[in-house]
């Protein structure tokens, strides 16, 4: 993880206390997560919301760098990380607080991974083992990871969850609830299934392609 000159000292310590959470009490797709973050040279960037375009989101930092990077082939998910961006809200930090900051990194980071698997499947160019899950696809990954989350910190993490409509509670027991992810994803940002937007490759904007067929490994 390398934190852009954008994120000050008070909140660089923030976030690692908010890795360091989700490591503990996150399940291991989660810890996972917060490691692949720790451990890549993923960049942290802070902005207000209305630039970061909403409490957080990931992008591509360099495109003509990660574009030749997919070109040259063999590209790892670790190195992938390097040309990926995680931005989080100025507000997300102040009015969401530690709460605020483990949520948009367990949510934002599923997405980072995904863009990283993305860039490497294409690198290697086996159209096969290409992974470009659909807006739809990525969201609901996404918002699924963000409840189980809410569901095992408990609290005012759980509470919260309900808010959303992440979760529900039945008879005394917490549950995810996909019903009320499928819905928020629909009224929210006009996902379905049947209108599940935009493949990674072509939300990454230029597109990632597959590499150029190399002729004899010449060029
Ligand atoms: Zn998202």
């Amino acid at each position: 993880m390398i934190f852009h000159k954008s994120v000050p000292d008070i909140d660089r310590k923030r976030i690692k206390k908010a890795l360091d959470d989700i490591k503990e009490f996150g399940n291991k797709f989660q810890a996972e997560t917060a490691h692949f973050i720790e451990d890549t040279g993923l960049i942290i960037y802070l902005d207000i919301a209305k630039k970061v375009g909403g409490s957080g989101s990931v992008q591509l930092n360099d495109q003509k760098a990660a574009r030749e990077a997919v070109q040259a082939g063999n590209l790892s998910v670790e190195d992938a990380a390097g040309f990926i961006r995680l931005n989080i809200a100025r507000e997300t930090i102040d009015t969401g607080g530690q709460r605020g900051i483990e949520g948009t990194f367990v949510h934002e980071g599923k997405h980072a991974r995904d863009f990283a698997l993305m860039l490497s499947t294409f690198s290697q160019g086996i159209e096969e083992k290409i992974y470009n899950p659909t807006a739809f696809q990525r969201e609901y990954s996404a918002h699924l990871t963000s409840a189980f989350y809410l569901m095992r910190r408990g609290g005012e993490y759980t509470e919260e969850g309900i808010s959303l409509g992440l979760l529900f509670e039945s008879e005394g027991k917490i549950c995810v609830n996909r019903k009320g992810i499928r819905s928020r994803l629909k009224n929210n940002y006009g996902l379905t299934k049947q209108t599940p937007g935009n493949c990674l490759s072509k939300s990454a904007r230029p597109e990632i392609s597959l590499p150029r067929k190399k002729w004899f490994g010449i060029f």
